[in-house]
C-alpha cells in the first residue's frame, strides 16, 4: 500500500438495472491490484475482470526487466553491442518514456536501472555505497543514450552496463491498457487499482462518483481528505513501501538519476490526470524534484494536479486542488 492511500469507496452497489459493482484482487506485476467494474451479472463481471487481468500480464511480459524472456531484458542484455527491434507498443511506450525525461529534465529516467545493482531494496543491502561507486554508476544513466530508430523500430542503449527498467511508470500504463479494453467490451464504469495507482471510469451504480480517500502517510487509518474520481487517474509515489535504512536515515526507492542518491525531502506525491501512465511518471519525477521545483512544474502542466506531503508531514497541493480539511489529524 501506498503512503497516501488511495481507498475507493462503494457507496453503494446497485442499482434500478441491478448493475452491481465486482470487484477482485490479485497480485500482478509484483504488486497489488484491485480490478473492479460494474456489471449486470456475476458472471459478466467476473469475464471482465479476467480479460482486465490478461492484458496486466500481457504487458508485464513485454516490459518485465526482471522476465529474462521479456523484450525488454534484451535490450538490456544488448547495451552497448547492438541495437534491438521490438513491438510498437514497447518502442511507444520507450519514446514516451524519453519526453518525460525531456520534460523533467532528467528527473525521470528509465535508465535509472543499472543503479539496481546498487541501491537495493529488498532488504539484503546493508551498508552504504561508497560515493566512488555511486558517481561511476550515473555513467550508465542517461535518456540521451537511449537511442530509437523509427524506421527499424530498434532500441539501442549506447553504454554497456546501460539498463532500463518500468518501475516508475510500467503499472500505470497497465492499468491504462487494461481500462481502455474493458471500455472497448463495453464496460462502462470500473476501477484499475495498482497498489493505490488508479484508473477510474464511469460512476458508481448508484450514479455517484468513484471517490479516493487521501490519507496521512504517517498513519494510514487517519484520512486527510475524500476526493471524487471521474474519469481520471490518481497515481501516488511514496517513500513508505520500499527503502533501506542505512546509518539511521531513511532512502527511498525513488532515485535521483542524476546525482545516483536517493531522493529526500517528501513523503508521498500524489498525482490527478486523465491518464495513469503520465500520473505514474509525474508522481515519481515530483519526487525527484522535491516540492518547491515539483510544484511549481506540475502548476504549469495543463489538467494536471498534484498533492504533495513534505518531509514535515505537511500537504502542499497544485493551484487547483481544495481539500476540504487541509489540516493534517
Ligand atoms: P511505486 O513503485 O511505489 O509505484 P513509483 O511509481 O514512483 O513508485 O516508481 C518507483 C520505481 O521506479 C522504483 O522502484 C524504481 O524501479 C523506479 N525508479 C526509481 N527512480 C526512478 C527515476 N528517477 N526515474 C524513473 N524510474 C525510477
Ligand atoms: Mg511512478
Amino acid at each position: 500500500m501506498k503512503n497516501i492511500l488511495c481507498i475507493v469507496a462503494f457507496f453503494a452497489v446497485s442499482n434500478a438495472f441491478s448493475q452491481e459493482a465486482y470487484s477482485k484482487t490479485m497480485k500482478l506485476m509484483g504488486s497489488r491490484f484491485d480490478i473492479s467494474v460494474v456489471a449486470n451479472s456475476k458472471e459478466k463481471g467476473e469475464a471482465f475482470i479476467s480479460i482486465a487481468q490478461e492484458e496486466i500480464t500481457r504487458i508485464e511480459k513485454l516490459i518485465s526487466s526482471w522476465d529474462e524472456n521479456s523484450q525488454t531484458a534484451l535490450i538490456n542484455n544488448q547495451a552497448g553491442i547492438k541495437p534491438v527491434q521490438v513491438d510498437a507498443e514497447l518502442f511507444q511506450l520507450i519514446e514516451r518514456a524519453l519526453k518525460i525525461s525531456k520534460l523533467t529534465s532528467g528527473a525521470f529516467d528509465i535508465s535509472y536501472a543499472s543503479m539496481d545493482k546498487i541501491w537495493k531494496f529488498d532488504g539484503s543491502m546493508t551498508t552504504m555505497p561508497s560515493e566512488e561507486i555511486i558517481k561511476q554508476s550515473v555513467d550508465k544513466v542517461g535518456y540521451q543514450n537511449i537511442l530509437l530508430d523509427h524506421k527499424e523500430q530498434t532500441v539501442f542503449l549506447k553504454r554497456k552496463g546501460m539498463k532500463i527498467g518500468f518501475g516508475a511508470i510500467g503499472k500505470g500504463y497497465a492499468a491504462d491498457k487494461a481500462k481502455v479494453l474493458l471500455q472497448s467490451k463495453g464496460v462502462h464504469s470500473g476501477i484499475i487499482n495498482a497498489s493505490g495507482d488508479l484508473n477510474a471510469w464511469g460512476k458508481q451504480p448508484n450514479n455517484k462518483d468513484w471517490m479516493v480517500a487521501i490519507v496521512n502517510p504517517l498513519n494510514k487509518d487517519k484520512v486527510f481528505s475524500w476526493l471524487p474520481v471521474h474519469n481520471q487517474s490518481v497515481v501516488t509515489s511514496g517513500n513508505y513501501e520500499k527503502y533501506v535504512t542505512l546509518n539511521g536515515e531513511l532512502y527511498s526507492h525513488i532515485i535521483d538519476p542524476r546525482t545516483g542518491y536517493p531522493s529526500k525531502g517528501i513523503l508521498s506525491v500524489s498525482i490527478f490526470t486523465k491518464s495513469a501512465e503520465l500520473a505514474d511518471a509525474l508522481a515519481t519525477s515530483v519526487f525527484v524534484m522535491g516540492v518547491e521545483v515539483g510544484l511549481d512544474f506540475i502548476n504549469q502542466l495543463k489538467d494536471v494536479e498534484c498533492i504533495i506531503v513534505d518531509g514535515d508531514n505537511t500537504i502542499i497541493t497544485s493551484n487547483h486542488i481544495e481539500l476540504k480539511q487541509n489540516k493534517h489529524d
